[in-house]
């Protein structure tokens, strides 16, 4: 391959992973060489190797391997040392991408799985109220004992610990039964594997050895809607897996049901056996989590001291999602430790401005009319209209009590904005949908699926 074809590979990449992480992760990535079967770069840090071999890994690839067919590998250096002795850093974590063929392929040859991110465990896991089922669930998945629930489907929002609970459930089954063939796979991956298996006319090979696996998990399965070659084949590996009594382990961004243009026959099997979600966090879970993390940062930052209150600000006011989180605490630590300061309320102030600024993204009045009307298949002018029958009422009673709830605008001000009604009749509206709220789920359930989707 030349460095023109990595050139028109890369462009071609840029499309399918999007222009930032284009940017941050694709661009500094340089050909080295290619040898025998497999195309090496060169990176600038390790880090930048494991990131890209975990996520980008299969997509690179895919489209080289279209080019060069030989290419069954990739692998990543660390810029500039390239001879042996302290400078040349290899990546460690198994920082490649094999392709299922790249193992001797006997028929029977085992799938590789990604690689698992070392920090993601069970003992890094934070449990609280929002998470404490699914992660009851995933303890006893990992267990490994007799399959009780298949597939265990976890759900939930960006970041709330999906992908960090089924990391751990893999380590801890290794562990306890390195004898298993666990294997983890992004929905993603899972898809250029089987397009690769068809275009190397090597189906045969693909089939006989996802049927092989143990446990199987796939990551983020809401990728392959509307992908229907891929959705009709992961329906047939995973049925021939529950068939042979194989635990398998499905993630997803919402629940089965809700995922828009996946075959029916495949949201009532992933139904079939249990499904948990993660809710959003809660202010506790947010300091345990915090706090834990601060535990670590402590031991890697010895005397850099942490002011009373700092978590619990944070807590307070970074509800988005864990990732946004832990992001602001090491970027915190990282800044403390340059400027040699103790961490305290003005230096988070300071340094996470633009982080809490974007957490402080509150809905408009607009958009939650616009979000409920929808919601309740009502028009937006029967809403804010007069009208007073219990079918336009209802959902504007609801849409007031969200207005209240997520934005900081007055009762009166609410009131101008829905036809110019009166501030005792927000209140009144608010108060009635606090009462259903307790008393009927159905309404429980609207008011959540109605916050989350205007949170997201
Ligand atoms: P998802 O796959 O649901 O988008 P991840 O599993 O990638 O989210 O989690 C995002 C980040 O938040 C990870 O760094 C993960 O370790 C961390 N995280 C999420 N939930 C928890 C938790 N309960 N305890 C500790 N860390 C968590
Ligand atoms: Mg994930």
């Amino acid at each position: 391959m030349t460095q023109d074809q990595w050139g028109q590979i890369k462009e071609a990449l840029r499309e399918t992973v999007g222009r930032n992480n284009y940017k941050t992760w694709i661009e500094p990535l340089e050909l080295a060489d290619i040898e025998n079967d497999v195309a090496t770069f060169s990176v600038p840090t390790t880090f930048l190797g494991n990131y890209v071999s975990r996520n980008f890994g299969d997509v690179i690839l895919f489209k080289m391997s279209g080019v060069s067919p030989r290419v069954r590998r990739i692998d990543f250096k660390v810029d500039g040392h390239s001879s042996a002795g302290t400078g040349s850093e290899a990546v460690t974590q198994p920082a490649r991408a094999a392709a299922p063929e790249a193992a001797p392929s006997r028929s029977g040859s085992a799938v590789s799985s990604a690689p698992l991110d070392k920090r993601f465990t069970f003992e890094s896991f934070v449990v609280g109220k929002p998470n404490e089922l699914v992660h009851a669930a995933a303890r006893r998945v990992a267990e490994g004992g007799p399959v009780t629930f298949n597939p265990l489907f976890l759900y939930g929002g960006v970041g709330l610990g999906k992908t960090h609970l089924m990391h751990a459930i893999a380590w801890e089954l290794q562990a306890q039964k390195p004898e298993l063939n666990v294997v983890y796979l992004s929905a993603e991956q899972f898809m250029y594997r089987f397009v690769q298996a068809l275009r190397d006319r090597r189906m045969m090979d693909f089939k006989e050895m996802f049927r092989a696996v143990d446990v199987l998990m796939v990551d983020d399965v809401q990728f392959i809607a509307g992908k229907d070659s891929t959705q009709e084949e992961f329906f047939h590996t995973f049925n021939a897996l529950v068939d042979q009594n194989k635990q398998i382990i499905i993630s997803g961004d919402r629940a089965p049901g809700e995922i828009e243009n996946l075959e029916e026959r495949i949201k009532s099997r992933l139904q079939c056996g249990l499904v948990v979600d993660l809710h959003p966090t809660d202010y506790e879970l947010r300091l345990g989590i915090l706090q834990s993390k601060a535990d670590r940062f402590a031991a890697q930052y010895p005397g850099l001291d942490l002011a009373d209150g700092v978590l619990e600000f944070l807590a307070h006011r970074i509800s988005t999602n864990v990732r946004v989180l832990e992001g602001a605490l090491t970027r915190l630590y990282a800044f403390a430790s340059l400027v040699g300061h103790k961490i305290t309320l003005e230096l988070a102030q300071d340094c996470l401005s633009d982080i809490l600024r974007a957490s402080d993204r509150k809905v408009s009045i607009e958009e939650i009319q616009r979000h409920v009307s929808e919601h309740f298949n009502i028009r937006l002018s029967d809403m804010i209209g007069p009208k007073r029958v219990r079918n336009f009422a209802r959902p504007r009673q609801v849409a007031m009590y969200l207005c209240k709830q997520m934005t900081s605008r007055s009762l009166p001000e609410i009131g101008r904005r829905f036809g110019g009604r009166d501030h005792t009749t927000v209140m009144h509206g608010v108060r009635r949908i606090e009462e259903l709220r307790n008393q009927d789920a159905q309404m429980a359930e609207d008011l959540e699926i109605l916050r989350r989707t205007l949170e997201g």
